[in-house]
């Protein structure tokens, strides 16, 4: 039998999905993956159950329906006061998981060497194997994951072709302040790269932290390649529904790449989803509000244990130092906490390039009764007697 192409040998299966898998098979309540329990706004079911009956059903503009792509183009000037011809502007795609894909393979040529904080969100280092692209990896220090500035440009003397910020970040909250961001794009600036930001939590931020867009920084919108989705936003991640938002001359690639990948994003959903971009801005500030009462739910579950985690800036993710149980490796921590304590995470080592296997992630992006019940479960791990019970024999 032929064998296939080696470069697949380099990564492995996505883990975070992996451990949606795990938590199935064992009933237990998953905090792994990152995605609702909830609804979506009532306005984008309703306007699915439209989209079902309108002349939807065939191919959409492969770079994204003209209804859907005119109404991002106005929800991205609302937020970030750049203007956006959706003409010129954007390529939407399936999620931002293939917008990364499409910015990377826009950027990059094979052996051209990519900036990556770690921890990273785990796509990032398929998405530069798969492009051809060598991570250059600069740690994130815990426990708040700010980068040394000094690492960061001892990085960039190695003449990267772009650099990956994930802003807030997935998996440690971080939200990068817009010093870190003019920072990093002067840096990005003096080496002539490009800056590729992930922004699917943009609207998931913790006061008093603020979310700064990188492409509206002054002279950032030529270098700055955004990806983005609406899975987080409205609850959606099942509709794949994300976009690159750049310039034109990037645009112009960026839409060949995506073309041949997949044509395009499904049209129904596209014509549903400009409900979603249409909602006014209460609807935002809601979304903050019911993020920030879940965090407040989960974390203080989370205290009830005795474990200490970070407290996340943004996003929906908590680093728990699981390192007071004991064990030497996360995968088996993470296994464990699915069949005894019966709650799933993500074992920390798939999102970091160093071996580190201190953390569980977990997430709260569920109703607070999921959150509460998820809490009940992990009380267990406040009772000494019960952990010692129940923590396999060779911890
Ligand atoms: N972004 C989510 C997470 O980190 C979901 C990832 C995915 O499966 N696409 O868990």
């Amino acid at each position: 039998m032929p064998l296939p192409a080696t470069r697949l040998a380099a990564f492995s299966e996505s883990v975070i999905r992996g451990m949606t898998r795990l938590a199935t098979r064992h009933h237990a309540i998953n905090l792994a993956q990152g995605f609702p329990d909830f609804d979506p706004p009532e306005e984008l079911l309703s306007a699915l159950e439209r989209a079902t009956r309108g002349p939807f059903h065939q191919y959409a503009v492969t770079w994204g329906a003209p209804r859907f792509r005119a109404a991002l183009a106005r929800k991205i000037t609302r937020f970030t006061g750049l203007p956006v011809d959706p003409d010129q502007h954007l390529v939407v795609t399936c999620g931002s998981t293939e917008a990364m894909m499409v910015a990377m393979m826009t950027a990059c040529n094979p052996g051209d060497r990519v900036i990556v904080f770690s921890p990273f969100y785990e796509n990032y280092a398929a998405d530069a194997i798969l492009s051809g692209a060598i991570p250059i990896y600069v740690p994130l220090h815990a426990p708040d994951f700010g980068f040394d500035s000094a690492e960061l440009a001892r990085a960039f003397a190695q003449k990267p072709k772009a650099i990956i910020v994930c802003n807030p970040s997935n998996p440690t909250g971080k939200v990068f302040t817009r010093a870190e961001l003019l920072e990093i794009l002067a840096l990005a600036e003096r080496h002539d790269a490009f800056v590729i930001t992930d922004e699917p939590y943009e609207h998931i931020v913790y006061a008093p932290h603020e979310h700064v867009y990188c492409a509206s920084l002054p002279g950032a919108a030529e270098r700055t390649i955004t990806c983005n989705s609406l899975s987080k936003t409205y609850s959606i991640t099942g509709w794949r529904l994300g976009y690159v938002h750049a310039a034109p001359a990037i645009i112009a690639q960026a839409r060949k790449v995506h073309d041949f990948l997949t044509v395009g994003a499904a049209a129904p959903l596209q014509e549903a989803a400009v409900a979603g971009l249409e909602l006014p801005d209460s609807y935002y500030a809601g979304l903050r509000d019911v993020y920030t009462a879940k965090r407040a739910v989960f974390l203080d579950c989370l205290r009830r244990t005795g474990l200490r985690f970070t407290e996340p800036q943004g996003a929906y993710y908590v680093m728990v130092d699981i390192s007071p149980l004991g064990f030497t490796k996360d995968t088996e921590a993470a296994e464990w906490f699915v069949r005894e304590v019966g709650v799933a995470g993500v074992p920390g080592s798939s999102f970091f390039r160093e071996p580190e296997h201190r953390f569980i992630r977990f997430h709260f992006a569920k109703k607070e009764e999921t959150l509460r019940a998820a809490g009940e479960k992990l009380l267990k791990l406040a009772d000494g007697e019960w952990v010692r019970k129940h923590l396999p024999a060779r911890v």
